[in-house]
């Protein structure tokens, strides 16, 4: 169950979440719980995460270790800061930041080499469900942004399907309509990777998840765990999705 705080929180509101939070999943070991922070909040999570079963990850990362990149963060600057996770191409990079499924690549091939686990999203838009094209889309960002992973790579990876149009909206997917597309994607990894893998593979789904309909998602065997936006932001609304 991952949180995805997106550009929300200060350091010291992180601090507060965490007192708040930690209380209410103490008990919580039926799954692995991370909270993605702003880069400016990873070193106050970690820090109140600290001796809890909560991860800290990012939500991106640019490929190369270091150099003149002004504005960027390395994979090697995020795991030295103590987080474990990190987001990759998630829908609103692909949308207002020019994520392409050449650069969710790159991110997560430099996400492994610096030892974080890489939290792959990959969703269609309104208007390529409404057309039918939510297997085609899926395919094509698999095929893209993960497919070139060797399989000891993709071993370590974590797949969120996050249709762009219930993020953020409102608009959950039905459990049917999430356990398809789940479907579609643990498809594709048996085709490439084999059997075992595609068994293996952790699929979250992201898009409007909140404490009254987790339980329904989670009950499809198809859907592994959550990746929560808005509904991560406070903590007992996001203890109450983790404890479904
Ligand atoms: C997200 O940010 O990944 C997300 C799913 O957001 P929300 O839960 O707010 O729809």
């Amino acid at each position: 169950m991952a949180g995805n705080w997106k550009m929300f929180k200060t350091p010291a509101q992180t601090k507060d979440f965490f007192a708040a939070f930690l209380p209410l999943v103490a008990e919580s070991k039926h799954c692995e719980i991370a909270i993605c922070p702003p880069f400016v909040n990873i070193a106050a999570a970690v820090d109140a995460a600290k001796g809890s079963r909560v991860g800290v990850g990012a939500q991106n990362l640019y490929w190369k270790n270091e150099g003149a990149f002004t504005g960027e963060i390395s994979g090697p600057m995020i795991k030295a800061s103590g987080a474990e996770w990190v987001i990759i191409g998630h829908s609103e990079r692909r949308q207002f930041f020019g994520e392409t499924d050449a650069t969710v690549l790159e991110r997560t091939k430099a996400a492994l080499a610096a030892g974080l686990k890489p939290i792959v999203c990959v969703g269609e838009m309104l208007a390529e469900r409404e057309a039918n094209q939510t297997d085609a889309v899926l395919t094509t960002q698999f095929n893209g942004g993960i497919a070139a992973l060797s399989p000891e790579e993709f071993a370590q990876i974590v797949i969120a399907y996050e249709p762009v149009w219930a993020i953020g909206t409102g608009k959950v997917a039905t459990p049917d309509m999430a356990a398809d597309a789940h479907r579609t994607i643990r498809g594709l990894v048996n085709a490439k990777y084999g059997a075992d893998a595609a068994s293996k593979v952790r699929i979250l789904y992201g898009g409007s998840v909140k404490p009254d309909n987790v339980k329904g998602l989670m009950a499809q065997p198809e859907i592994d765990g959550a990746l929560v936006g808005g509904a991560s932001l406070e903590a007992a609304s996001f203890a109450s999705i983790v404890n479904f």
